[in-house]
């Protein structure tokens, strides 16, 4: 019997001002939840609005210098400093994998970040005794060319070199499914979250695997009662306190 803990995590993306921030997160701490951890990961000029309201903060991306001339960037020390407990890392968005291109194509380098910048976020981030949240996943086209699983497993390869296991979390976020109301159906969601602990070896067991995109109140309770699947990141639904709280409801 796994004693993995279920984490619900927001990923707010670029939404919401202070006063938006303060009341939705006043309003998932007021309803906290005692059966799994609860996050939320807003902007960066937003974390000052929502620390110490009862629900775990988290940034949306990092920097893997520790200071200097980074016009832009935010560091380790930064985060743990502005009262982040966890961090995104190799999300879709920030990797220019976009599900759904809204930019045009020229502009996509501008997001773009690899394997290896994950792995040097992943190092700086657990060396702070910050939590990374690793994000995988395939896109549409990549899944129609029976790539899934080659291209999650090198993901996880570089991703995960060298680093100490003990506080990692992966969420598997297939790109086709991130803000368009498609879920993955849930035993293909169930399948590929356990190739994902398989290819962690020993750590897999106890490592938090999550399931992400387009994950709501009406699609959580069967993805969220698997036994490969320890919880989700939320886009779109955690903007919403109620979609929210009722995925916070069925996480087991
Ligand atoms: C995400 O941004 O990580 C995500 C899963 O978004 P959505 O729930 O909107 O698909």
């Amino acid at each position: 019997m796994s004693q993995r803990r279920p984490l619900i995590a927001g990923n707010w993306k670029m939404n919401l001002n202070a006063a938006q921030a303060r009341a939705l997160v006043g309003e998932i701490g007021a309803a906290s939840s005692v059966h799994c951890d609860v996050l939320v990961c807003p902007s960066y000029t937003l974390i000052g609005s929502v620390v110490g309201q009862g629900v775990a903060v988290g940034a949306q991306d990092i920097f893997w210098m520790p200071s200097g001339a980074f016009t832009s960037r935010v560091s380790a020390s930064m985060l743990v400093d502005a009262g982040c407990e966890y961090v995104i890392i190799g999300h879709s968005e920030t990797r220019g994998r976009f599900g759904k291109l809204e930019v045009a194509s020229r502009t996509v380098g501008y997001f773009a970040e690899t394997d290896e910048t994950c792995n040097l976020k992943m190092r700086a981030a657990i060396a702070a005794g910050i939590k990374p949240i690793l994000c995988v996943g395939e896109t549409l086209e990549e899944r129609e060319q029976g790539r899934t699983d080659a291209v999650i497993a090198e993901q996880l390869r570089v991703g995960l070199d060298g680093v100490d296991m003990a506080t990692v979390i992966i969420a598997y976020e297939p790109v086709w499914a991130i803000g368009t109301g498609q879920t993955c159906d849930t035993p293909e969601a169930e399948r590929v979250c356990a190739m994902v602990r398989a290819e962690l070896g020993s750590a897999g067991e106890h490592v938090r695997v999550l399931y992400g995109g387009s994950m709501k109140a009406s699609n959580a309770p069967e993805l969220l009662c698997q036994p490969n699947i320890d919880g989700g990141l939320v886009g779109g639904a955690s903007l919403v306190a109620d979609e929210f709280l009722a995925i916070v409801a069925a996480a087991v």
